[in-house]
Parts: C-alpha cells; sequence; structure tokens
C-alpha cells in the first residue's frame, strides 16, 4: 500500500563496520553521507562505554568521517536512560571513565561511596584493585550491580586487555551476584537506540561485524540485520549460529549507491540495495 521504503533507520554498530584499528573502512563516510543526503535516521552504536558522544564525535572526525555527537549511542549512554526509566534520580558507585560518569550526571544521578542504590561498572583504561574492592562491599551490602557491557576483553596496540566483562565476573565470584548487562547484545540497548532516533524496529536496519552481538541483538529487536566482513566474523564462522543475518556483505561500501542507482531508488522509493528479503539471507553476495 504505502509507497514509503520499509528500511528508513540504520542502525550500526562502530567498530568492524565504520573503522577498523583507527582507520576508516573504505565506503564508510559514502555510505554515512548516503544516509544524511536521503534524510534516514540512523545511530552509530558501541559498547564501548569510557568516551563520552563528543570524545567518540572527534575521534570519528580525525579518521574522516563527520557525524553529529547526537548520532552516536554508546553503552554508558544506555545504562544512564535504563537507570533513569527504572529508580530516577537514584545513587551509584562508578567504576567507569568520563563516557560513563557524564552519561549518569546527564539524567541527574548523584555519583557516591556511601550505601548506593547502584554499583555500575564500565570499561577503563586501567582498572583499580580498590575500586574493585569498593564495588565488592557495596554490592555485598546490598547495592544492585549493573554493568555497561559484557565483553571480556577489548583490544589495544599491545595485545588484549581485560574489560568488563571480565572485571563483571571477578566481582560476581566475590559477591555471588551477576550484574544485569545493559550493551549489546541485550535487545534494551537496541530499543533505546530506536527510540532516541524515533525509529521502529520494523523500518529499521542493523549493520554490524559480529555474530553474537550486533546480529542477536537486531534479530531479536525486530530488525533487518546485516553482517559484514570487515571485522572479526567470517563467511564461515556466521554459517555456525544457529540464526543468520538478513545478508551477508563483504564491507558497507556494498551499500554505497551509484548515482544511477539513486535515481532508480528515488523513482521507486526504495533503497536499491536494502530491498533483499530475509530469504536471501548469508548467501547473497553484491
Ligand atoms: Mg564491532
Amino acid at each position: 500500500m504505502s509507497s514509503e521504503p520499509r528500511i528508513q533507520a540504520y542502525l550500526m554498530d562502530m567498530d568492524g563496520v565504520l573503522v577498523r584499528e583507527e582507520q576508516l573502512v573504505p565506503g564508510a563516510s559514502d555510505f554515512v553521507k548516503q544516509l544524511q543526503d536521503a534524510g534516514n535516521p540512523f545511530l552509530i552504536l558501541t559498547n564501548n562505554s569510557i568516551y563520552t558522544q563528543r570524545d567518540l564525535a572527534a575521534r570519528l572526525a580525525t579518521v574522516g568521517l563527520d557525524v553529529p555527537e547526537e548520532a552516536i549511542w554508546t553503552s554508558a549512554l544506555a545504562t544512564a536512560q535504563f537507570l533513569d526509566h527504572q529508580r530516577p534520580n537514584g545513587t551509584a558507585y562508578v567504576i567507569g571513565e568520563s563516557g560513563l560518569t557524564t552519561a549518569l550526571h546527564e539524567v541527574g544521578y548523584i555519583l557516591t561511596e556511601r550505601d548506593p542504590d547502584y554499583v555500575v561498572l564500565g570499561e577503563t583504561r586501567s582498572y583499580s584493585l580498590q575500586r574493585i574492592t569498593q564495588a565488592i562491599r557495596l554490592i555485598a551490602a546490598g547495592a544492585r550491580f549493573i554493568a555497561t557491557n559484557p565483553d571480556p576483553i577489548g583490544p589495544s596496540p599491545a595485545g588484549i586487555l581485560p574489560a568488563t566483562g571480565s572485571v563483571a565476573a571477578l566481582i560476581s565470584k566475590a559477591t555471588g551476584v551477576d550484574p544485569y548487562f545493559v550493551g549489546k547484545p541485550n535487545p534494551l540497548m537496541m530499543r533505546e537506540a530506536l527510540r532516541a532516533i524515533d525509529a521502529h524496529s520494523e523500518n529499521t536496519m542493523m549493520i554490524g561485524d559480529r555474530m553474537d552481538t550486533d546480529i542477536v541483538a537486531g534479530m531479536e529487536a525486530g530488525m533487518e540485520t546485516i553482517l559484514v566482513l570487515t571485522g572479526i566474523t567470517t563467511r564461515e564462522m556466521a554459517e555456525r549460529f544457529p540464526y543468520r543475518p538478513s545478508r551477508v556483505i563483504d564491507s558497507i561500501a556494498d551499500l554505497v549507491e551509484s548515482p544511477g542507482e539513486r535515481a532508480v531508488a528515488r523513482v521507486k522509493s526504495l533503497p536499491a540495495r536494502v530491498r533483499g528479503s530475509r530469504h536471501d539471507a548469508s548467501t547473497s553476495r553484491t
């Protein structure tokens, strides 16, 4: 009935999709420009809770991707939204960096070591055993335990680093309390992202490079999903999962339309490259 394009909004993972090892993935800025020109709402998602939206926008700008800070959605923001809905104007003891503390302050949270409603664990550049010990004592005394994301390790030039998920495991072992993880693959992160751009899951495409976070989260939130192979997943790895993305493409560059395609797409009022049905799934190659 409607001549409106079915896919109108886009959620995109950042690492492995738009940037890779501090370099822009070829085609990433063209694709984002295409969305901006067409007026398609989009958000760039990351489970990294270290940085604020402004920090991340500046980091993307240095590699050549210009997006407004509002176009970025982090697990820190999702955590702050979640706590604001659950227990407005609460208190929290935070292990994390400015991305997380700023987000919590902005929703009206007070950060304290005295009898907090929550212990909120995020990513830091170096975890302090003293702060972890304090978190353990507060949880043992009754504080609720929230973690921004479950990722066990993160990358660094020198090798892998223990990340939020690993430190959460340490705290859980000491307290017998498991955290509630807000970031991907929790569909909550996707729903909050949709709300932030006023989009609906049935009209939204999730683009990611990980099956066990991006694709499963998009699928469970009811979105179309695209797996790109510029991150950590190969076509063979993707086939082993019990669920499939709607499509697998080599790179986000495959979603950039030529000027001719754009004209055709305008006539048909449908984005040419995003019309693939659910069933052409991971076998399609564009
Ligand atoms: Mg990624």
